[in-house]
């Protein structure tokens, strides 16, 4: 709220915040982080005339999470160095006996990254094997990226879950960390997980 009211980016002591004011209820996008005093305003009866609606609140929320992802996405500069984001890019591959999965990596001009990801599962089947692919555009924090997407229910509105996706770049490779690939929209067994190693420090495209 102070975000948001008069862009106060100063550090505040606060909680964690439920936008419904129902404590039970704790999705993500329920929750705020609120400074003392503008939770205080949030929850004060006597406030709630000439409060904020819920919706301004989530609105102050998402804009202050741009501020903080651009500042920290800002390309640091090193005297006679290149950024470091700049050494990530190129093509990453992992291989195995009955799959295999990729990852092109290119740096877009605002500093953020573009993954494009491939992956098989069951090569040596004589049918072909399951399909898996992605993309995304996302900043790099401290040699890290994350990928997140809803994982939509065939019956009903609510998302059944979440596929989360992050990889941590070295100097020769990357480890990717994933959740939820068994129902998002790969084929079966199909897996991003794992060890890869950079075979290119160009990107394919
Ligand atoms: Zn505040």
């Amino acid at each position: 709220m102070c975000f948001g009211l008069s862009r106060d980016t100063a550090i505040k002591s606060g909680q964690i915040a439920h936008l419904d004011q129902n404590a039970s209820n704790s999705a993500l996008n329920n929750l705020v982080f609120l400074c003392l005093e503008c939770h205080d305003k949030y929850d004060g009866t006597t406030s709630q005339s000439k409060g904020l609606t819920l919706g301004e609140v989530r609105q102050f929320r998402d804009e202050l999470h741009e501020a903080i992802a651009s500042e920290w996405n800002a390309p640091v500069s090193f005297v006679g160095a290149e950024p470091p984001i700049q050494t990530i890019a190129g093509h990453y591959v992992r291989e195995g006996p009955n799959e295999e999965a990729e990852f092109d990596v290119s740096i877009l001009a605002d500093g953020r990254v573009r993954v494009e990801g491939f992956a098989l599962w069951g090569t040596s089947r004589s049918r072909g094997p399951n399909i898996g692919d992605l993309a995304f555009v996302a900043p790099v924090i401290n040699n890290s990226t994350i990928f997140r997407e809803e994982i939509p229910s065939f019956r009903e509105e609510t998302p059944v879950g979440e596929y989360r996706l992050e990889l941590e770049f070295g100097p020769d490779g990357l480890v990717a960390t994933e959740s939820g690939a068994n129902n998002f929209n790969f084929g079966m067994n199909v897996s991003f997980g794992g060890q890869y190693k950079r075979v290119s420090r160009r990107s394919t495209g």
